[in-house]
Protein backbone atom coordinates (compact mmCIF):
# COMPACT_ATOMS: atom_id res chain seq x y z
CA UNK A 1 0.00 0.00 0.00
CA UNK A 2 3.06 2.54 0.35
CA UNK A 3 3.82 3.89 3.58
CA UNK A 4 2.76 7.31 3.09
CA UNK A 5 -0.80 5.75 2.52
CA UNK A 6 -0.50 3.79 5.88
CA UNK A 7 0.75 6.65 8.02
CA UNK A 8 -1.90 9.06 8.48
CA UNK A 9 -3.71 6.12 10.12
CA UNK A 10 -0.60 4.92 12.24
CA UNK A 11 -1.44 4.60 16.30
CA UNK A 12 1.20 4.17 18.80
CA UNK A 13 1.32 0.50 19.07
CA UNK A 14 -1.41 -0.48 16.70
CA UNK A 15 1.05 -0.09 13.59
CA UNK A 16 3.36 -2.12 14.61
CA UNK A 17 1.04 -4.81 15.25
CA UNK A 18 -0.42 -4.44 12.04
CA UNK A 19 2.79 -4.72 10.44
CA UNK A 20 4.28 -7.63 12.20
CA UNK A 21 7.55 -5.67 13.23
CA UNK A 22 8.87 -5.82 17.01
CA UNK A 23 8.33 -3.15 18.70
CA UNK A 24 6.70 -1.77 21.82
CA UNK A 25 4.30 -4.02 22.53
CA UNK A 26 6.41 -7.10 22.46
CA UNK A 27 7.72 -5.67 26.10
CA UNK A 28 4.42 -6.62 27.61
CA UNK A 29 5.33 -10.20 28.02
CA UNK A 30 7.66 -12.70 26.29
CA UNK A 31 8.17 -12.43 22.58
CA UNK A 32 5.11 -13.19 20.59
CA UNK A 33 4.22 -15.66 17.90
CA UNK A 34 4.14 -13.75 15.03
CA UNK A 35 3.18 -14.58 10.87
CA UNK A 36 5.82 -14.71 9.14
CA UNK A 37 6.73 -11.18 7.65
CA UNK A 38 5.40 -10.90 3.63
CA UNK A 39 8.23 -9.51 1.42
CA UNK A 40 6.03 -6.34 1.61
CA UNK A 41 6.13 -6.12 5.25
CA UNK A 42 9.75 -6.39 5.43
CA UNK A 43 9.89 -3.21 2.77
CA UNK A 44 6.96 -1.00 4.64
CA UNK A 45 9.11 -1.64 7.92
CA UNK A 46 12.34 -0.71 6.56
CA UNK A 47 10.58 2.37 5.44
CA UNK A 48 9.20 3.36 9.00
CA UNK A 49 12.48 2.92 10.29
CA UNK A 50 14.04 5.27 7.97
CA UNK A 51 11.57 7.77 8.27
CA UNK A 52 11.50 7.57 12.11
CA UNK A 53 15.47 7.18 11.88
CA UNK A 54 15.32 10.46 9.69
CA UNK A 55 16.91 9.22 7.14
CA UNK A 56 13.58 9.34 4.77
CA UNK A 57 10.84 11.51 5.07
CA UNK A 58 6.96 11.33 4.31
CA UNK A 59 7.33 14.35 1.76
CA UNK A 60 7.10 13.67 -1.55
CA UNK A 61 10.14 16.37 -3.39
CA UNK A 62 8.06 15.77 -6.77
CA UNK A 63 5.04 17.51 -4.95
CA UNK A 64 4.98 20.47 -3.33
CA UNK A 65 1.70 20.30 -2.43
CA UNK A 66 2.55 17.35 -0.29
CA UNK A 67 1.12 17.56 3.16
CA UNK A 68 3.84 15.63 5.04
CA UNK A 69 6.67 17.83 5.55
CA UNK A 70 9.10 17.58 8.30
CA UNK A 71 8.50 20.67 10.32
CA UNK A 72 10.36 22.45 13.69
CA UNK A 73 8.67 24.96 15.68
CA UNK A 74 10.69 28.06 17.01
CA UNK A 75 10.43 28.70 20.39
CA UNK A 76 12.32 30.86 22.90
CA UNK A 77 12.02 31.00 26.85
CA UNK A 78 13.30 31.60 30.10
CA UNK A 79 16.33 29.57 31.25
CA UNK A 80 16.74 29.66 35.02
CA UNK A 81 14.49 32.85 35.58
CA UNK A 82 16.55 34.44 32.46
CA UNK A 83 15.35 35.50 29.45
CA UNK A 84 18.03 33.54 26.76
CA UNK A 85 15.62 34.43 23.62
CA UNK A 86 15.48 32.03 20.78
CA UNK A 87 16.00 28.34 21.91
CA UNK A 88 14.57 25.93 19.95
CA UNK A 89 13.55 22.86 18.45
CA UNK A 90 17.33 23.02 17.93
CA UNK A 91 16.94 18.47 17.74
CA UNK A 92 13.33 17.91 17.27
CA UNK A 93 11.60 17.36 14.14
CA UNK A 94 7.73 16.91 13.82
CA UNK A 95 7.11 14.11 10.67
CA UNK A 96 3.58 13.83 10.97
CA UNK A 97 0.26 14.63 12.37
CA UNK A 98 -2.40 12.09 12.63
CA UNK A 99 -6.23 11.29 14.22
CA UNK A 100 -6.74 9.46 16.77
CA UNK A 101 -8.59 6.57 15.95
CA UNK A 102 -11.19 6.75 18.39
CA UNK A 103 -11.43 10.43 18.32
CA UNK A 104 -10.34 11.76 14.56
CA UNK A 105 -10.96 15.42 16.69
CA UNK A 106 -8.01 14.35 18.19
CA UNK A 107 -4.79 14.89 16.15
CA UNK A 108 -1.18 13.25 17.36
CA UNK A 109 2.24 14.59 16.23
CA UNK A 110 4.62 12.12 15.96
CA UNK A 111 8.26 13.98 16.86
CA UNK A 112 11.81 13.04 15.93
CA UNK A 113 14.56 13.99 18.59
CA UNK A 114 18.08 13.99 17.95
CA UNK A 115 17.30 13.23 13.91
CA UNK A 116 20.10 15.98 12.64
CA UNK A 117 19.59 20.29 12.33
CA UNK A 118 16.67 21.93 12.14
CA UNK A 119 16.27 25.64 11.34
CA UNK A 120 16.56 26.61 14.40
CA UNK A 121 19.23 24.64 15.98
CA UNK A 122 22.08 27.32 16.54
CA UNK A 123 25.33 26.07 16.57
CA UNK A 124 24.71 22.73 17.75
CA UNK A 125 24.01 19.20 16.41
CA UNK A 126 20.86 18.44 16.27
CA UNK A 127 21.67 15.06 17.70
CA UNK A 128 21.11 12.77 20.84
CA UNK A 129 22.96 10.20 22.48
CA UNK A 130 21.92 6.86 23.29
CA UNK A 131 21.91 7.49 27.15
CA UNK A 132 19.42 10.67 26.79
CA UNK A 133 17.36 8.76 24.44
CA UNK A 134 16.56 5.91 26.69
CA UNK A 135 16.06 8.12 29.92
CA UNK A 136 13.60 9.99 28.18
CA UNK A 137 11.92 6.96 26.10
CA UNK A 138 11.52 5.33 29.52
CA UNK A 139 10.20 7.74 31.62
CA UNK A 140 7.45 9.15 29.31
CA UNK A 141 6.25 5.60 29.24
CA UNK A 142 6.88 5.40 33.48
CA UNK A 143 4.81 8.75 33.92
CA UNK A 144 1.82 7.36 31.95
CA UNK A 145 1.80 4.82 33.74
CA UNK A 146 1.94 6.32 37.09
CA UNK A 147 -1.10 8.52 35.69
CA UNK A 148 0.54 11.63 35.49
CA UNK A 149 0.26 13.42 32.37
CA UNK A 150 3.54 13.31 29.75
CA UNK A 151 4.59 13.30 25.90
CA UNK A 152 4.85 9.38 24.99
CA UNK A 153 7.05 7.13 23.85
CA UNK A 154 7.22 5.10 20.41
CA UNK A 155 10.41 4.30 19.36
CA UNK A 156 14.39 4.21 19.48
CA UNK A 157 16.32 3.72 16.84
CA UNK A 158 20.49 3.66 17.69
CA UNK A 159 22.68 4.78 14.93
CA UNK A 160 25.90 3.22 15.33
CA UNK A 161 27.75 4.77 12.21
CA UNK A 162 26.72 8.33 13.53
CA UNK A 163 28.85 9.54 16.48
CA UNK A 164 27.93 12.44 18.36
CA UNK A 165 30.57 14.60 20.01
CA UNK A 166 29.87 15.08 23.54
CA UNK A 167 32.39 14.99 26.75
CA UNK A 168 33.63 11.74 25.04
CA UNK A 169 32.32 10.27 21.29
CA UNK A 170 29.04 8.87 21.18
CA UNK A 171 26.58 7.09 19.09
CA UNK A 172 23.92 8.99 17.93
CA UNK A 173 20.36 7.74 18.59
CA UNK A 174 16.58 9.16 17.53
CA UNK A 175 13.54 9.11 19.30
CA UNK A 176 10.37 9.17 18.34
CA UNK A 177 8.06 10.85 21.05
CA UNK A 178 3.98 11.38 20.67
CA UNK A 179 1.93 14.14 21.87
CA UNK A 180 -0.98 16.22 20.66
CA UNK A 181 1.07 18.79 20.62
CA UNK A 182 4.60 20.15 21.26
CA UNK A 183 3.98 23.56 21.57
CA UNK A 184 6.00 25.35 24.81
CA UNK A 185 5.01 28.33 27.24
CA UNK A 186 8.17 29.46 25.02
CA UNK A 187 6.19 28.91 21.50
CA UNK A 188 4.07 32.36 22.84
CA UNK A 189 7.57 34.18 24.39
CA UNK A 190 9.12 33.80 20.82
CA UNK A 191 6.46 35.68 19.31
CA UNK A 192 6.20 38.53 22.07
CA UNK A 193 9.43 38.55 23.73
CA UNK A 194 9.49 40.20 27.26
CA UNK A 195 9.86 44.38 26.53
CA UNK A 196 13.38 46.30 27.07
CA UNK A 197 15.61 42.55 26.27
CA UNK A 198 18.35 43.24 24.38
CA UNK A 199 20.76 40.48 23.94
CA UNK A 200 23.85 38.71 22.36
CA UNK A 201 22.82 39.64 18.79
CA UNK A 202 22.51 42.90 19.69
CA UNK A 203 19.04 45.23 18.93
CA UNK A 204 15.75 44.60 20.74
CA UNK A 205 13.41 41.33 19.83
CA UNK A 206 10.79 42.91 18.22
CA UNK A 207 7.26 41.12 18.75
CA UNK A 208 4.49 40.22 15.95
CA UNK A 209 1.44 40.73 17.55
CA UNK A 210 -0.26 39.22 14.51
CA UNK A 211 1.37 36.15 14.86
CA UNK A 212 0.44 35.78 18.49
CA UNK A 213 -2.90 36.24 17.44
CA UNK A 214 -2.85 33.49 14.95
CA UNK A 215 -0.84 31.12 17.79
CA UNK A 216 -3.37 31.81 20.28
CA UNK A 217 -6.59 30.94 18.64
CA UNK A 218 -4.56 27.79 16.78
CA UNK A 219 -3.98 26.29 20.29
CA UNK A 220 -7.20 27.69 21.54
CA UNK A 221 -9.16 26.02 18.64
CA UNK A 222 -7.19 22.86 17.52
CA UNK A 223 -5.34 22.23 21.03
CA UNK A 224 -6.76 23.43 23.79
CA UNK A 225 -10.26 22.83 22.45
CA UNK A 226 -11.73 25.71 24.21
CA UNK A 227 -15.50 26.82 23.16
CA UNK A 228 -16.77 29.54 22.16
CA UNK A 229 -13.99 30.88 19.52
CA UNK A 230 -15.23 30.46 16.69
CA UNK A 231 -18.91 32.70 17.93
CA UNK A 232 -15.86 35.38 18.30
CA UNK A 233 -15.69 35.40 22.18
CA UNK A 234 -12.67 36.71 24.03
CA UNK A 235 -9.85 33.78 24.32
CA UNK A 236 -7.13 35.35 25.94
CA UNK A 237 -8.01 34.79 29.43
CA UNK A 238 -9.80 31.16 29.22
CA UNK A 239 -6.23 29.86 27.60
CA UNK A 240 -4.26 31.11 30.11
CA UNK A 241 -6.25 30.07 32.81
CA UNK A 242 -6.90 26.36 31.07
CA UNK A 243 -3.04 25.75 30.49
CA UNK A 244 -2.42 26.73 33.96
CA UNK A 245 -5.10 24.36 34.78
CA UNK A 246 -3.27 21.67 33.20
CA UNK A 247 -0.06 22.37 34.33
CA UNK A 248 -1.21 22.90 37.77
CA UNK A 249 -2.84 19.16 37.83
CA UNK A 250 0.69 18.22 35.97
CA UNK A 251 2.78 19.31 38.85
CA UNK A 252 0.52 17.83 41.50
CA UNK A 253 1.44 14.67 40.46
CA UNK A 254 5.00 14.86 40.10
CA UNK A 255 4.79 16.12 43.82
CA UNK A 256 2.51 13.15 44.54
CA UNK A 257 4.81 11.15 42.95
CA UNK A 258 8.53 12.31 44.03
CA UNK A 259 9.23 13.28 40.58
CA UNK A 260 11.70 15.89 40.02
CA UNK A 261 11.93 17.55 36.36
CA UNK A 262 15.15 19.38 36.96
CA UNK A 263 15.18 22.19 34.55
CA UNK A 264 10.82 23.68 34.12
CA UNK A 265 12.75 26.75 31.95
CA UNK A 266 9.74 27.80 30.10
CA UNK A 267 10.82 26.30 26.85
CA UNK A 268 10.18 22.77 28.74
CA UNK A 269 6.50 23.63 30.01
CA UNK A 270 3.87 22.58 27.61
CA UNK A 271 1.00 24.01 26.62
CA UNK A 272 -0.88 20.60 27.39
CA UNK A 273 0.26 20.62 30.73
CA UNK A 274 2.44 17.52 29.84
CA UNK A 275 5.52 16.64 31.01
CA UNK A 276 7.86 16.85 28.82
CA UNK A 277 11.56 17.27 27.44
CA UNK A 278 13.38 14.50 29.82
CA UNK A 279 16.75 15.65 30.58
CA UNK A 280 18.35 15.12 34.20
CA UNK A 281 15.08 14.26 35.81
CA UNK A 282 14.75 12.14 39.03
CA UNK A 283 12.59 10.02 41.27
CA UNK A 284 13.09 10.43 44.88
CA UNK A 285 14.28 7.71 46.68
CA UNK A 286 14.92 8.88 50.70
CA UNK A 287 12.38 11.75 50.88
CA UNK A 288 14.03 15.38 51.00
CA UNK A 289 11.89 17.54 49.92
CA UNK A 290 15.18 19.68 49.40
CA UNK A 291 16.60 17.40 46.77
CA UNK A 292 17.99 19.20 43.57
CA UNK A 293 18.45 16.47 40.98
CA UNK A 294 20.11 19.10 37.92
CA UNK A 295 24.18 18.74 39.42
CA UNK A 296 23.91 22.46 36.94
CA UNK A 297 21.16 24.25 39.72
CA UNK A 298 23.22 25.00 41.90
CA UNK A 299 21.01 27.78 43.99
CA UNK A 300 18.15 24.47 43.89
CA UNK A 301 15.85 26.28 41.49
CA UNK A 302 14.06 23.58 40.64
CA UNK A 303 14.51 21.54 43.72
CA UNK A 304 11.73 19.12 45.05
CA UNK A 305 9.83 21.49 47.29
CA UNK A 306 10.19 24.28 44.34
CA UNK A 307 8.75 23.12 41.49
CA UNK A 308 5.10 23.87 41.93
CA UNK A 309 6.20 27.69 42.44
CA UNK A 310 8.70 27.08 38.62
CA UNK A 311 5.54 25.92 37.32
CA UNK A 312 3.98 29.36 38.66
CA UNK A 313 6.95 31.48 37.45
CA UNK A 314 6.56 29.55 33.87
CA UNK A 315 2.70 30.96 33.53
CA UNK A 316 3.57 33.89 34.88
CA UNK A 317 5.54 34.71 31.65
CA UNK A 318 3.02 32.36 29.20
CA UNK A 319 0.74 35.60 30.90
CA UNK A 320 3.20 38.28 29.93
CA UNK A 321 2.90 37.24 26.49
CA UNK A 322 -0.55 37.45 25.77
CA UNK A 323 -1.30 40.43 27.95
CA UNK A 324 -1.44 42.92 24.88
CA UNK A 325 -3.90 40.82 23.79
CA UNK A 326 -6.18 40.03 26.64
CA UNK A 327 -6.74 43.54 27.87
CA UNK A 328 -7.14 44.67 23.75
CA UNK A 329 -10.13 41.87 23.88
CA UNK A 330 -11.76 43.75 26.84
CA UNK A 331 -11.57 46.90 25.53
CA UNK A 332 -13.31 45.88 22.33
CA UNK A 333 -15.72 44.15 24.68
CA UNK A 334 -15.32 40.81 24.89
CA UNK A 335 -15.50 40.39 21.01
CA UNK A 336 -12.63 38.37 19.19
CA UNK A 337 -9.32 40.55 18.24
CA UNK A 338 -9.75 40.50 14.76
CA UNK A 339 -6.89 39.40 12.15
CA UNK A 340 -4.33 42.89 11.70
CA UNK A 341 -5.50 43.92 15.15
CA UNK A 342 -2.27 45.44 16.16
CA UNK A 343 -1.50 47.09 12.80
CA UNK A 344 -1.19 50.53 13.08
CA UNK A 345 -1.60 50.42 17.19
CA UNK A 346 1.02 52.98 18.19
CA UNK A 347 3.90 51.34 20.57
CA UNK A 348 2.76 53.36 23.80
CA UNK A 349 -0.32 51.46 23.52
CA UNK A 350 1.18 47.98 23.49
CA UNK A 351 2.79 48.64 26.36
CA UNK A 352 0.03 49.86 28.23
CA UNK A 353 -1.54 47.11 27.34
CA UNK A 354 0.93 44.44 28.51
CA UNK A 355 0.70 45.79 32.09
CA UNK A 356 -3.46 46.32 32.09
CA UNK A 357 -3.35 42.25 30.87
CA UNK A 358 -1.14 40.84 33.78
CA UNK A 359 -3.25 42.87 36.30
CA UNK A 360 -6.75 41.37 34.43
CA UNK A 361 -5.84 37.38 35.33
CA UNK A 362 -2.95 37.16 37.61
CA UNK A 363 -4.84 36.85 40.90
CA UNK A 364 -7.06 34.21 39.48
CA UNK A 365 -4.81 32.47 37.69
CA UNK A 366 -3.13 32.28 40.80
CA UNK A 367 -5.50 31.29 42.79
CA UNK A 368 -6.77 28.39 40.11
CA UNK A 369 -3.23 26.97 40.19
CA UNK A 370 -2.89 26.91 43.54
CA UNK A 371 -6.48 25.67 44.60
CA UNK A 372 -6.02 23.05 41.36
CA UNK A 373 -3.01 21.96 42.84
CA UNK A 374 -3.87 21.37 46.36
CA UNK A 375 -6.74 19.33 45.28
CA UNK A 376 -4.93 17.06 42.56
CA UNK A 377 -2.39 16.68 45.06
CA UNK A 378 -4.88 15.44 48.02
CA UNK A 379 -6.73 13.33 45.10
CA UNK A 380 -3.48 11.25 44.81
CA UNK A 381 -2.06 11.29 48.69
CA UNK A 382 -5.97 10.07 49.63
CA UNK A 383 -5.92 7.03 46.79
CA UNK A 384 -2.23 6.47 47.99
CA UNK A 385 -3.03 6.33 51.88
CA UNK A 386 -6.11 4.08 50.76
CA UNK A 387 -8.39 6.19 51.83
CA UNK A 388 -12.14 7.07 50.79
CA UNK A 389 -13.25 10.54 52.43
CA UNK A 390 -11.49 13.36 52.58
CA UNK A 391 -11.48 15.18 56.27
CA UNK A 392 -9.72 18.98 56.44
CA UNK A 393 -7.17 18.01 58.80
CA UNK A 394 -6.15 14.75 56.84
CA UNK A 395 -3.02 16.77 55.09
CA UNK A 396 -1.90 18.36 58.31
CA UNK A 397 -2.50 14.74 60.33
CA UNK A 398 -1.33 12.06 58.55
CA UNK A 399 0.10 13.63 54.80
CA UNK A 400 2.94 15.70 56.25
CA UNK A 401 3.66 14.22 59.20
CA UNK A 402 4.67 10.87 56.96
CA UNK A 403 6.13 13.12 54.91
CA UNK A 404 8.22 14.57 58.04
CA UNK A 405 8.93 10.82 59.29
CA UNK A 406 10.69 9.99 56.30
CA UNK A 407 12.73 12.53 55.59
CA UNK A 408 14.09 12.70 59.45
CA UNK A 409 14.54 8.63 59.25
CA UNK A 410 15.74 8.43 56.38
CA UNK A 411 12.53 6.17 54.59
CA UNK A 412 12.51 5.05 51.48
CA UNK A 413 9.69 7.31 49.72
CA UNK A 414 8.04 4.46 47.72
CA UNK A 415 9.01 1.97 49.70
CA UNK A 416 7.16 3.15 52.25
CA UNK A 417 3.87 4.22 50.72
CA UNK A 418 4.00 0.54 49.06
CA UNK A 419 4.82 -1.22 52.52
CA UNK A 420 1.32 1.14 53.81
CA UNK A 421 -0.64 -1.01 51.95
CA UNK A 422 -0.01 -4.15 54.23
CA UNK A 423 -0.72 -2.55 57.19
CA UNK A 424 -4.02 -3.49 59.02
CA UNK A 425 -5.06 -1.17 62.07
CA UNK A 426 -5.84 -4.23 64.26
CA UNK A 427 -2.21 -4.46 64.36
CA UNK A 428 -2.41 -1.63 67.02
CA UNK A 429 -4.70 -3.70 69.20
CA UNK A 430 -2.76 -4.64 72.67
CA UNK A 431 -3.32 -7.87 71.99
CA UNK A 432 -1.31 -7.79 68.91
CA UNK A 433 1.59 -5.59 69.91
CA UNK A 434 3.96 -8.20 68.28
CA UNK A 435 2.86 -7.34 64.90
CA UNK A 436 3.03 -4.45 65.32
CA UNK A 437 6.26 -4.37 66.02
CA UNK A 438 7.14 -6.94 63.12
CA UNK A 439 5.43 -4.45 60.98
CA UNK A 440 7.81 -1.08 62.40
CA UNK A 441 10.86 -3.31 61.86
CA UNK A 442 10.10 -4.07 58.19
CA UNK A 443 9.33 -0.33 57.69
CA UNK A 444 12.73 0.46 58.51
CA UNK A 445 14.81 -2.03 56.98
CA UNK A 446 13.34 -0.67 54.01
CA UNK A 447 16.18 1.46 54.14
CA UNK A 448 19.21 0.66 55.28
CA UNK A 449 20.59 4.15 56.60
CA UNK A 450 18.63 3.96 59.40
CA UNK A 451 21.40 3.31 61.95
CA UNK A 452 20.51 1.83 65.53
CA UNK A 453 20.75 4.57 67.97
CA UNK A 454 17.68 6.36 65.78
CA UNK A 455 16.11 2.93 65.60
CA UNK A 456 14.67 3.53 68.81
CA UNK A 457 13.17 7.15 67.89
CA UNK A 458 11.89 5.91 64.70
CA UNK A 459 10.12 3.15 66.13
CA UNK A 460 8.52 5.33 68.59
CA UNK A 461 7.67 8.13 66.44
CA UNK A 462 6.17 5.39 63.45
CA UNK A 463 4.22 3.72 66.27
CA UNK A 464 2.32 6.91 66.91
CA UNK A 465 1.75 7.81 63.17
CA UNK A 466 0.33 4.58 62.65
CA UNK A 467 -2.09 5.09 65.50
CA UNK A 468 -3.81 8.10 64.34
CA UNK A 469 -3.73 6.53 60.61
CA UNK A 470 -5.39 3.38 61.89
CA UNK A 471 -7.82 6.35 63.77
CA UNK A 472 -8.69 7.18 60.81
CA UNK A 473 -9.40 3.86 58.95
CA UNK A 474 -11.45 2.30 61.78
CA UNK A 475 -13.22 5.57 61.35
CA UNK A 476 -14.00 4.72 57.66
CA UNK A 477 -14.99 1.25 58.57
CA UNK A 478 -17.47 2.49 60.91
CA UNK A 479 -18.97 5.07 58.27
CA UNK A 480 -19.28 2.21 55.95
CA UNK A 481 -19.69 -0.73 58.42
CA UNK A 482 -17.95 -2.30 55.95
CA UNK A 483 -15.48 -6.05 57.27
CA UNK A 484 -13.92 -6.06 53.67
CA UNK A 485 -12.71 -2.95 53.64
CA UNK A 486 -8.93 -4.37 54.71
CA UNK A 487 -9.01 -6.28 51.75
CA UNK A 488 -10.26 -3.42 49.26
CA UNK A 489 -7.62 -0.45 50.93
CA UNK A 490 -4.61 -3.32 50.15
CA UNK A 491 -5.62 -3.47 46.83
CA UNK A 492 -6.47 -0.37 46.13
CA UNK A 493 -3.45 0.91 47.67
CA UNK A 494 -1.26 -1.63 45.79
CA UNK A 495 -2.97 0.26 42.63
CA UNK A 496 -1.89 3.50 43.48
CA UNK A 497 1.88 3.00 45.14
CA UNK A 498 4.21 1.78 42.61
CA UNK A 499 5.91 -1.68 43.57
CA UNK A 500 8.73 -0.91 40.44
CA UNK A 501 9.94 2.66 40.13
CA UNK A 502 12.67 3.74 37.50
CA UNK A 503 15.39 4.91 39.75
CA UNK A 504 18.83 6.65 38.92
CA UNK A 505 20.57 3.13 39.59
CA UNK A 506 17.54 1.51 37.37
CA UNK A 507 18.47 3.94 34.40
CA UNK A 508 22.31 3.23 34.86
CA UNK A 509 22.21 -0.32 34.59
CA UNK A 510 20.30 -0.40 31.30
CA UNK A 511 22.49 2.37 29.95
CA UNK A 512 25.37 0.10 30.91
CA UNK A 513 23.82 -3.03 29.26
CA UNK A 514 23.02 -1.22 26.01
CA UNK A 515 26.56 0.39 25.40
CA UNK A 516 28.19 -2.69 26.61
CA UNK A 517 26.20 -4.48 24.05
CA UNK A 518 23.25 -4.16 22.21
CA UNK A 519 21.25 -7.07 21.67
CA UNK A 520 21.53 -8.09 25.40
CA UNK A 521 21.00 -4.73 26.15
CA UNK A 522 17.73 -4.64 24.23
CA UNK A 523 16.26 -7.33 26.29
CA UNK A 524 17.35 -5.74 29.52
CA UNK A 525 15.56 -2.41 28.02
CA UNK A 526 12.49 -4.14 26.94
CA UNK A 527 12.24 -5.76 30.72
CA UNK A 528 12.24 -2.33 32.32
CA UNK A 529 10.29 -0.95 29.78
CA UNK A 530 7.49 -3.81 30.82
CA UNK A 531 8.10 -2.74 34.30
CA UNK A 532 7.71 0.83 34.07
CA UNK A 533 4.82 0.39 32.05
CA UNK A 534 3.05 -1.91 35.04
CA UNK A 535 4.52 -0.24 38.16
CA UNK A 536 2.05 -1.44 40.66
CA UNK A 537 2.50 -5.19 39.86
CA UNK A 538 3.96 -7.30 42.40
CA UNK A 539 7.61 -7.26 41.05
CA UNK A 540 9.66 -9.81 42.77
CA UNK A 541 8.44 -10.99 46.80
CA UNK A 542 7.33 -7.79 48.74
CA UNK A 543 7.94 -8.95 52.18
CA UNK A 544 11.38 -9.05 51.16
CA UNK A 545 12.90 -6.35 52.95
CA UNK A 546 14.92 -4.18 50.74
CA UNK A 547 12.51 -3.03 48.15
CA UNK A 548 15.09 -1.34 46.84
CA UNK A 549 18.16 -3.86 46.06
CA UNK A 550 14.81 -6.49 45.86
CA UNK A 551 14.36 -4.79 42.26
CA UNK A 552 18.02 -5.07 41.35
CA UNK A 553 17.83 -8.47 42.22
CA UNK A 554 14.47 -9.24 40.27
CA UNK A 555 16.66 -7.31 37.64
CA UNK A 556 19.46 -9.48 37.78
CA UNK A 557 18.15 -12.85 38.54
CA UNK A 558 15.51 -13.27 35.84
CA UNK A 559 18.20 -12.39 33.55
CA UNK A 560 15.56 -11.32 31.20
P1 LIG B 1 16.98 22.07 27.14
O1 LIG B 1 17.50 22.90 28.27
O2 LIG B 1 17.42 20.66 27.19
O3 LIG B 1 15.50 22.21 27.01
O4 LIG B 1 17.63 22.65 25.80
C1 LIG B 1 17.52 23.99 25.41
C2 LIG B 1 17.45 24.08 23.92
O5 LIG B 1 18.66 23.66 23.32
C3 LIG B 1 16.36 23.23 23.33
O6 LIG B 1 15.50 24.06 22.65
C4 LIG B 1 17.00 22.25 22.42
O7 LIG B 1 16.28 22.12 21.22
C5 LIG B 1 18.38 22.86 22.19
N1 LIG B 1 19.37 21.78 22.09
C6 LIG B 1 19.80 20.97 23.05
N2 LIG B 1 20.68 20.08 22.58
C7 LIG B 1 20.82 20.32 21.26
C8 LIG B 1 21.57 19.75 20.19
N3 LIG B 1 22.38 18.71 20.38
N4 LIG B 1 21.44 20.29 18.96
C9 LIG B 1 20.62 21.32 18.74
N5 LIG B 1 19.88 21.90 19.69
C10 LIG B 1 19.98 21.42 20.95
MG1 LIG C 1 13.91 21.47 26.08
MG1 LIG D 1 16.49 18.84 26.94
Amino acid sequence: TGLRDYLPRLHVGDAFETLGTPTLSDAFGDEPERPAASVEDIAIRQELIDILSGHASLMDVEDPETPWAPWSLRYSGHQFGTWAGQLGDGRAISVLATPHPDDPELVYELQLKGAGRTPFSRSADGLAVVRSSIREFLCGEAMHALGIPTTRSLSLISLPATSVERERVESACVMTRIAPSFLRLGSFEALNPPANMYFFGGGQQEGNMEALRKLGEWVGKRVLRLDGIDNGEAWGKKLVLDVARRNAKMVAGWQAYGFMHGVINTDNVSVLGLTIDYGPYAFMDVFDKYHICNHTDDGGRYAYHAQPSMIMYALRSLLTSLAPLISAEAEKDGRAVVAGWAEGIPKEKIDEWRQKGVDLVKEDMEILVQQTCADEYSRIMHKRLGLRRIDDDDESKLARPLLELMSDHKLDFHSTFRRLAYFKPSMNYDSNKASLEDYISGLLTLTPEVDRLDRERATTELTSWLQTYAQRIESERAEWEDSSMDEEREKAMRSANPRFVLRQWVLEEVIKAVERDMDSGKRILRKVLQMACNPFDAWGAEDTQDVTALDKETLEERRF
